[in-house]
């Protein structure tokens, strides 16, 4: 199986008063395709940091982090908001739903971006993803009036949206209490098992 994730020695330090600070220090890992992998370590020992290298939101201070076929490294902003569009979905911690726009219209928007998905199919196309998550029946509420569980399964149905082959998700179970946490680890295993790689932060 080919590497999906490749990290070559990878430094990430942050500029700190005079000196700088080493959030990553010499990492290298490699994700096969169709692997689902935890990345557990205690707080603040690196793993947003790692996270947003794996999504293009940052860049390393040197090393080189190969994604789904990309140099991250060689790709422009513009080519990088590209390529994320289309290669990764992301879920965080505290959902980052839109609060103005209802749960269905959530899940549209990032094929409103990426324009890979025909206008005329993406409604129907959210709505089966949030079907695919478990609440379907929650498509037409505004994110506020949702469950943290049922808020994480929408925001778990945008990052589908563009049909991505790798999900990045940072804590996705930080706020919900455990039971709903175990149903959502098992949303992950399941979508894994469709073939994605998944990296989940934990
Ligand atoms: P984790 O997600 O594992 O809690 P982070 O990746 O967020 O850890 O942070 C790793 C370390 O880098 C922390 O010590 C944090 O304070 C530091 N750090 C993160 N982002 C920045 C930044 N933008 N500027 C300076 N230091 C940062
Ligand atoms: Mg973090």
């Amino acid at each position: 199986m080919g590497h999906v994730i490749q990290v070559s020695d990878v430094v990430k330090t942050y500029p700190l008063g005079a000196g700088e600070f080493v959030a990553i220090n010499h990492l290298s890992l490699d994700v096969d395709d169709g692997e689902f992998v935890a990345v557990v370590g205690r707080s603040g020992s690196g793993k947003t940091t790692l996270l947003n290298l794996l999504a293009g939101i940052d860049r390393p201070t040197s090393g080189t982090v190969r994604v789904a076929g990309a140099d991250l490294g060689s790709l422009s902003e513009s080519g990088l908001a590209a390529w994320r569009g289309s290669n990764v979905g992301l879920v965080f911690q505290f959902f980052q739903l839109l609060p103005t726009l209802t749960v269905v219209e959530n899940v549209m928007l990032p094929m409103d971006f990426a324009k890979t998905i025909p206008p005329g199919q993406r409604r129907d196309r959210a709505q089966h993803l949030l079907e695919r998550v478990g609440v379907g029946d929650q498509a037409d509420k505004l994110p506020a009036t949702l469950s943290g569980g049922q808020q994480q399964r929408a925001a778990i149905a945008r990052a589908l949206a563009n049909d991505p082959p790798i999900l990045l998700a940072d804590e996705p179970t930080g706020n919900l209490d455990s039971t709903t946490a175990e149903a959502v680890l098992a949303l992950f295993a399941d979508l894994s098992a469709d073939g994605r790689t998944i990296v989940v932060v934990t």
